[in-house]
């Protein structure tokens, strides 16, 4: 959809990645293969195609390994995963075989390779499932780059002479479907923001687009070929508006959402408070430990699933987990175990419909009665826990008896593994186990204070529901209270205790945290320096809190 004002064109998309930029475009332009060579073939020319085709998919193969190392390297495991897929689907023999079956037919090996892929491709597409439907567009990753060896080609940028184009440095990248590989091809270039035509939120590009911090806005239909290279846009992330040439007016009114992209400075860490980081994948702990993290407060592992498209195995989980462990070097990483259902649905567990599922199956819950979902998990940090400390943190614990079957359920799946140090340590979201705490705090190693649930089951105020935001806040006396006892409970116990939910990262109440007794916090990578800064800043003494 778009709008002209003035010189300026408005153009409104979908916002796949938070956050607003201005910046001039570069564009990027796949190899689209529309002249591709196209002969009959027959007698030996069958074998000459066979062979050309196989060739091709063992340089792609090998492509595809040398991406799944980088892509391990630089994001992390599950999203390396999407390769990993592709090479198997390239490997897999029925598709191989109907390839050379067209082949046999008397196609040339390009006209073999599009019939069957593009025939896959739309079967996927009709699929009534959005995720499937996604999926599809890796088969036509798979087929641009059989393409790419075969016709010799590679995707370039598109670059006007004139336009001192700087290959995506400090540009926003327009294309036409910004695969996971051509992210990583430009990724590191320094680029500010992207710009596609097609994918949905749950692409690949989305994910990848928000681990990397990047703005972005997709569905914008021909846009790639509407800006020329060089030409200055306004996106917001946001709200998924484009502005084409903005006006001065337009720039001036936008200037405070534009944010240039954060000069992260590490602030190093403050004797006043413990700040550790929240992280959602395993590559998100390089940036924690370039912050100077002193420990990953929160893993919210079940997004490497969703990262990943769907449930991981034990193998994959491990190499994430190990990854994270790595990138940290011995520092404390509070594993949380999957917290899947209500406001995080995974479509392939296949959970009931609920009336209410904030209520519902979710958490220890879902963990106690799925054990095929948390064996894996398990099995994987109990592998991990072999070479570093692990910390295992149980979601959504409403009290001891939920702690006890847990912990209990954990070690019997791992018995067989020759494991090292696991702490076990539940979250306080659930007003019953803050009720508990005594009797938890004598059994559990350490314990954290998600407060986003908390404050959800305490005041009874859905999280999640804008209607009723200005309720989610913590500024009661009451809950300041439960807090209070909570730090007290575990000083008595003396056992580790932080909070890990949002209001930790809002430096408006680091000081009233801190009076109340919280003396560790876990917070979003990017937010450590501030709140280092504010802990400073409240000079409050510190007490001798437990520590390992
Ligand atoms: C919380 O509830 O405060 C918390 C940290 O967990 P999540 O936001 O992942 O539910
Ligand atoms: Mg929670």
């Amino acid at each position: 959809m778009s709008a002209k004002q003035n010189n300026e064109t408005r153009y409104t998309g979908l916002p796949i990645s938070p956050g607003v930029v201005l910046a001039k475009v570069c564009l990027f332009k796949q190899s689209m293969h529309n002249t591709m060579p196209s002969y009959e073939v027959s007698g030996k020319g069958v074998e000459r195609e066979k062979s050309r085709l196989a060739k091709a998919r063992e340089i792609v193969v090998t492509r595809l390994e040398d991406l799944t190392g980088t892509v391990t390297d630089r994001i992390g495991p599950a999203e390396a995963g999407i390769f990993v897929a592709q090479k198997m689907m390239l490997q897999d023999p029925v598709l191989c075989g109907e390839m050379d079956a067209e082949i046999d037919e008397g196609c040339n090996a390009e006209r073999a390779l599009t019939i069957t892929l593009d025939r896959y491709e739309s079967q996927l597409a009709q699929l009534d499932d959005e995720y499937i439907k996604e999926r599809a567009s890796d088969l036509g990753e798979l087929k641009r780059r059989l393409l790419d060896v075969l016709c010799d080609t590679s995707p370039s940028f598109e670059c006007s002479a004139d336009s001192k184009c700087r290959r995506g440095n400090d540009r926003v990248v327009v294309t036409e479907e910004l695969t996971p590989s051509i992210a990583m091809e430009i990724e590191g270039n320094g680029l500010l923001g992207f710009v596609t035509e097609r994918g949905g939120k749950t692409s690949h590009a989305a994910i990848l687009a928000r681990a990397l911090g990047i703005p972005a806005i997709s569905g914008l239909p021909d846009i790639h070929n509407q800006i020329p290279c060089g030409t200055e846009i306004l996106l917001n992330g946001n709200t998924g508006e484009l502005v084409v040439r903005p006006s001065a007016q337009t720039k001036a009114e936008s200037a405070d959402q534009i944010v240039t992209p954060e000069r992260l400075e590490a602030v190093e860490p403050v004797k006043q408070l413990t700040v550790m980081a929240n992280i959602s994948t395993a590559a998100e702990a390089k940036l924690a430990a370039e912050m100077q993290a002193e420990g990953i407060g929160l893993y919210r592992t079940e997004f490497e699933f969703f990262a990943a498209g769907g449930v991981l195995d034990e193998d994959q989980q491990y190499e994430s987990y190990r990854s994270a462990a790595m990138l940290m070097e011995g520092s404390p990483i509070y594993f949380r175990m999957l917290d899947i259902g209500a406001d995080k649905p995974l479509d392939e567990l296949n959970l009931p419909q609920e009336d209410n599922p904030a209520l519902g199956f979710r958490g220890a819950r879902l963990l106690l009665r799925r054990p095929d979902l948390m064996r894996p998990q398990a099995r994987a940090l109990a592998r991990v826990s072999a070479e570093t400390p692990v910390c295992v943190m149980y979601p959504m614990i409403t009290g001891i008896d939920q702690f006890r079957a847990l912990k209990q359920a954990f070690e019997e799946m791992t018995s067989d593994i020759n494991s090292g140090r696991i702490r076990h340590g539940v979250m306080f979201e659930v007003p019953s186990a803050c009720m508990e705490a005594q009797a938890l705090f004598d059994e559990v190693d350490f314990a954290s204070i998600g407060s986003n649930d908390l404050i959800q089951y305490f005041f009874a105020v859905d999280r999640n529901n804008s209607t009723v935001a200005d309720d989610h806040r913590p500024d009661y006396e009451v809950f300041w209270r439960l807090l209070s006892n909570l730090s007290l409970t575990a000083d008595l116990a003396g056992k580790p205790l932080s909070l890990c939910g949002e209001l930790a990262s809002d430096v408006q109440y680091t000081e009233k945290l801190m009076v109340n007794g919280i003396r560790t916090v876990s917070v979003s990578a990017r937010r450590i320096s501030e709140v280092r800064q504010a802990a400073v800043r409240a000079q409050v003494d510190r007490h001798a809190g437990a520590a390992y």
